[in-house]
């Protein structure tokens, strides 16, 4: 496919300022012709995240950077859903201890947890992630990519890679949790690798 295929991308915005993502999302965009610069170094500040949905907070970023820069913009919103909980934390996930008088802390939000499932059997739970991508603020045709990750969420904690809740989501197909995975084997299955696949998937069709 030729670099510049894809139609009004080139350089676009990244709605993040971590530089994980930034690393991991430029390393697969680039062959796609696309360069990702960070909003940081474009002087975006933090979009709010006030809805109760993960695509409506991916596109709010996503919208907000691009509004600031006038260039297309990329954001992906995720978090930890658990059904026992009705879906909690959900698009709160980072925030859960803190919104519940606690600090702002993994640790924090582990322990919060395990406190609410505490005797709950159904420990059934997922992780979602969901990518937006906006040719411009108003884009009414933003391109959306989705990952579901299902697991557990296990009684003790196990192993000491990733982040977040990784530590306690257990996956019963491959018999360990997520921080039990080297990063790259996480990094090929998890719900932001099937959100960035689907996203991948359309930009190419785009670039037909
Ligand atoms: P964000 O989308 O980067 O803002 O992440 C939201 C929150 O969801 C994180 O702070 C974590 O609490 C949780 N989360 C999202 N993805 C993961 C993951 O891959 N592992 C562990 N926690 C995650």
């Amino acid at each position: 496919m030729a670099s510049d295929s894809v139609p009004g991308l080139g350089r676009v915005v990244l709605a993040s300022g971590n530089a994980g993502k930034l690393r991991e999302f430029s390393a697969l965009f680039a062959p796609l012709g696309i360069e990702l610069i960070p909003q940081g170094q474009l002087g975006v500040p933090e979009a709010p995240e006030p809805h109760c949905t993960f695509i409506e907070n991916a596109l709010e970023k996503a919208r907000h950077a691009s509004r600031v820069t006038g260039l297309p913009a990329l954001a992906d919103d995720s978090g930890l859903c658990v059904d026992a909980l009705g879906g909690a934390p959900g698009v709160y996930s980072a925030r859960y201890a803190s919104m519940n008088g606690g600090e702002k802390s993994d640790a924090a939000n582990n322990a919060l947890l395990v406190r609410e499932l505490a005797g709950q059997p159904d420990r059934r739970a997922c992780y979602i992630a969901v990518l937006a991508l906006v040719r411009a603020a108003d884009d009414p045709r933003p391109l959306l990519g989705e990952g579901v990750w299902y697991g557990e969420i296990a009684e003790a904690p196990r192993g000491e890679h990733g982040f977040g809740y990784d530590p306690y989501f257990h996956l019963p197909d491959l018999g360990r949790t997520a921080a039990e995975l080297a990063p790259a084997e996480k990094n090929a299955v998890s719900h932001r690798a099937q959100a960035l696949r689907e996203l991948m998937a359309k930009l190419q069709r785009a670039a037909r």
